[in-house]
């Protein structure tokens, strides 16, 4: 699944000048609103440079490399101009009138207004820079800039040579500013910082190797590199062998955010019109949906597997259980693995035009690959796509490799990804899921929407159309498909349920291990590992469930509103074409236009 983070971190910047230096609109003989429009894509392009000194390492991640040998320094004065960046620019927005901007920069200007209060949010509210070591470590950026095709090593060796000259004044600073870490954190920081060692000592060493510069500018790239490694390796060791034996698990800080922190920080990251309260609350009710649903096909079809097996007390979620895991025996074998995903893309399309679900432009195959060797170890299947720097890159279906795992492991794993979940997967990444998803909002390019996106949004489609597949048929019907399909979509609407009250409702870990466990029929390390990630984020787990849910509401007011005229095709095209926008937006451009017509 794709991941969405919001850019909080720790990079930055030669500030030199920022915000609102765009120029007035010259007068032309355009009508006002395109006016409006040219002045405001005139700022937004401003911006984005602004935004892009202001954070550097940000912009070499997203593949746009001309700050490339900038490392900033992430103390309390950098704090400072994230605020005056933020406010200038907020000032700046403000100079435009909304309702006479197109629908899509309607919605640029509240994703922007949004990140904006966001990062003042962050460094004065969130301040996890206090509490999060991980928060901290500079291999990330190092890696994405050794990655970039555009440049040879000798060039980029040469560029990361002034970045990495602030790497000591980096990490001084983040000894500096970490005043009360939280041990899940220190943990984090310890293991991701040591990782990180191997981007210098490893990745760099190794392309300076391949180069031919002269000896004396070697050793001086070598030489700094070394002190690189060095950096990172005290850092690490700080935590370990002084922060973390002074925190207690009684007195240090919690992981969990609380309920006011929750809720602003649900409010920037997913742009929901509901709160995150009223939001766990549809998960639960939707739970409790969804396992009666599951009960009732359980009755249905536990015979055909069990037939000798008599239930004597009326079935329960135990039997449901049996059963999944009767069902999960049918699958692939490893090796054909690949193979039938690829088969799965041409037969998801053909069903996708056969029921008028969607226009799928033919002329964007998407290409499905053996996982490449430096995302190998996230086993499953993700998707990549182009940069918003590379519009014309492939988007890739990464398929995990098998081959490294043990007889035991390969089993368990292709139970998990059966002949149902695995349809299921395809949908979620692919067809109609996120790829047709990325197709539909590159023909609105928006530079704010690729870089800015609404994970919401994105994880929502996905997860809509998935329910958007299955009612319309998608594998016939047979109750072991739609009981396969429960079991999926309840991972969704767990995670929302599990990231609320272990955040806000102090959920423990056993009680929520036991939860995934028994209510949403996950193995005890899948429950263990989602353990893991709850700690170690907040919010983002509801994205899936959240965005899923408005855009389910959204379709069922628009039917209701169009009666005989609603269509689904149309439906689905015109939602997709506002980008990766908020829901609530999209809703609100959909009702106006229904309103108009
Ligand atoms: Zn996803
Ligand atoms: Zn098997």
């Amino acid at each position: 699944m794709k991941k969405f983070i919001l850019p909080i971190f720790i990079v930055v910047s030669l500030f030199t000048s920022c915000g609102n230096n765009q120029q007035a609109a010259q007068p032309t003989n355009q009508s006002p609103t395109q006016n409006m429009d040219t002045s405001f894509d005139r700022y937004k392009e401003a911006f984005i440079e602004n935004l892009w000194k202001m954070y550097p390492g940000w912009a070499s991640s997203q593949g746009y490399h001309k700050y490339d040998s900038v490392l900033v320094v992430p103390d309390d004065a950098y704090h400072q101009k994230e605020i005056a960046f933020a406010k200038q620019n907020l000032d700046s927005l403000k100079k435009f009138d909304i309702s006479k901007l197109s629908s899509s920069n309607k919605t640029d200007f509240h994703i922007l207004e949004n990140a904006l209060n966001g990062f003042i949010f962050n460094v004065n509210e969130f301040k996890d820079y206090e509490w999060n070591p991980a928060s901290y470590n500079v291999g990330g950026t190092f890696a994405d800039i050794l990655q970039n095709k555009n440049e040879s090593n000798e060039e980029k060796l040469r560029v990361l040579y002034l970045r990495m000259a602030n790497i000591p004044a980096y990490y001084a600073a983040a000894k500096k500013m970490i005043k009360n870490p939280t041990i899940e954190h220190t943990d984090l920081g310890i293991k991701q910082n040591k990782g990180s060692v191997d981007v210098f000592k490893g990745m760099m060493l190794d392309s300076l190797r391949k180069t031919h510069m002269g000896a004396h500018e070697s050793q001086m790239i070598e030489a700094r590199i070394n002190e690189s490694a060095k950096a990172l390796e005290e850092y690490a060791s700080w935590l370990e062998k002084e922060v973390k034996p002074a925190l207690k698990k009684e007195t240090a800080k919690s992981f969990r955010i609380g309920k006011e922190l929750y809720e602003k920080k649900f409010l920037y990251d997913i742009q929901s019109h509901y709160t995150a309260e009223e939001i766990y609350k549809k998960a639960v009710q939707r739970k409790d949906e969804i396992q009666a649903e599951m009960l009732k096909i359980t009755k249905e079809i536990f015979n055909k597997y069990f037939p000798n097996v008599r239930i004597a007390n009326g079935f329960t979620k135990e039997q449901t259980k049996m059963l999944i895991d009767e069902i999960s025996k049918k699958h692939v074998k490893a090796a054909d693995f690949q193979s039938e995903i690829e088969k799965q893309i041409p037969m998801l399309t053909q069903f996708v035009s056969d029921k008028n679900l969607l226009f799928m432009d033919p002329k964007k195959p998407l290409v499905v690959r053996k996982e490449p060797a430096y995302m190998a170890g996230v086993a499953g299947a993700s998707m990549s796509s182009p940069g918003p720097y590379d519009k014309e890159g492939n988007s890739y279906y990464n398929v995990g490799s098998l081959a490294n795992y043990s007889a035991e492991e390969a089993e368990s794993y292709l139970r998990e990804y059966n002949y149902y979940i695995l349809q299921i997967l395809s949908i979620h990444e692919a067809i109609p899921g996120h790829y047709a998803q990325l197709i539909y909002s590159n023909q609105s390019p928006s530079i704010v929407k690729s870089i800015f996106g609404n994970g919401a949004m994105v994880e929502g489609w996905a997860v809509y159309s998935e329910r958007a597949m299955l009612e319309s048929g998608f594998g016939n019907n047979e109750p072991e498909m739609w009981l396969m399909y429960y079991k999926w979509h309840l991972r969704s609407v767990c995670n929302t349920i599990l990231d609320y009250s272990v955040h806000v409702l102090n959920m423990s870990k056993e009680e929520a291990v036991k939860f995934l466990v028994e209510d949403a029929f996950q193995q005890k390390q899948e429950a263990e590992n989602k353990w893991k990630r709850v700690s170690l984020t907040q919010v983002q787990l509801t994205s899936y469930f959240t965005g899923y849910t408005e855009i389910y509401e959204l379709r069922e007011e628009m039917k209701k509103k169009l009666g005989d005229k609603f269509n689904l095709k149309e439906f689905h095209e015109k939602f997709l074409s506002y980008g990766s926008a908020p829901v609530k937006y999209i809703r609100e451009l959909m009702l106006e236009e229904k309103a108009a017509n």
